[in-house]
């Protein structure tokens, strides 16, 4: 069972562990890792890894129930996978492309909470990148006014500059509390008895596993670059972060 160190702390960089498992040539798992998998419309990391003294990329990486496997950007040869069994190594990420990634995150909840504060709207699709994220949206119609709303109410919840927290809750106690399950398909994790919340205090709460920035102050300035129609009741919203 890889331990997942991202979960509860965001801002980890780098991390020691113990590979405990090589797969294949190209893939290795730790014991734990701040490396986030892709999830949630989040993207993977991207860390580099030591491993007897050669340094490998790690680009991608999924997560099964039971562990993290990261994928290699090269091969190892035979002996170097080997050796690298029970071997202690440090991983150090790619900060500027995790932290642009939590940016987008955490605006993304933002963006979610206005629209279910406001009209109700849950959502049915979302994808994190780099430089920009988007949100599906059960909404019937998004004018320009609506946007202009959607827009201000964003970067108002952005200048007050609000604490963002993890805290968990029983399955009890979360079934209890409907809001914070903001899917509009049932995708509620089966079988799992401690599930995630990420809270921007006093503003809106929701089940995640992904990883945000600690104030709002930290996204910057959020500005909707585009809008879509997906449908009769579906809206399609892109964000930028300036
Ligand atoms: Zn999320």
């Amino acid at each position: 069972m890889t331990e997942l160190l991202y979960l509860n702390d965001h801002y980890l960089k780098a991390f020691d562990a113990t590979v405990v498992e090589v797969p294949d040539l190209r893939s290795i798992v730790f014991d734990k890792t701040a490396v986030y998998p892709r999830g949630g419309g989040q993207p993977s990391d991207h860390a580099t890894v030591t491993l007897d003294g050669n340094r490998f990329e790690i680009v991608e990486s999924t997560k099964t129930p039971e562990k993290v496997i990261h994928q290699l950007s090269s091969e190892l040869n035979e002996f170097q996978r080997s050796s690298a069994l029970n071997s202690n190594v440090h991983v150090v990420l790619d900060w500027d492309l995790r932290y642009k990634h939590m940016r987008h995150h955490t605006a993304l909840h933002i963006l979610s909470g206005v629209v279910f504060h406001k009209f109700e709207a849950k959502i049915t699709g979302g994808q994190i990148y780099a430089e920009r994220a988007r949100l599906d949206l059960s909404l019937s119609d998004l004018s320009k006014e609506k946007q202009a709303l959607i827009e201000s109410e964003m970067n108002r919840v952005v200048s007050e500059n609000r604490e963002v927290r993890v805290e968990w809750l029983s399955a009890e106690e979360a079934l209890k509390r409907s809001e914070l399950y903001r899917l509009s398909a049932d995708l509620l994790p089966k079988g799992v008895d401690r599930l995630r919340i990420v809270d921007i205090v006093g503003f809106d709460a929701q089940l995640d596993g992904g990883t945000h920035v600690a104030r709002t102050r930290e996204i910057g300035r959020i500005k909707i670059s585009k809008s879509e129609n997906k449908g009769k009741d579906s809206k399609r919203i892109e964000i930028l972060l300036c």
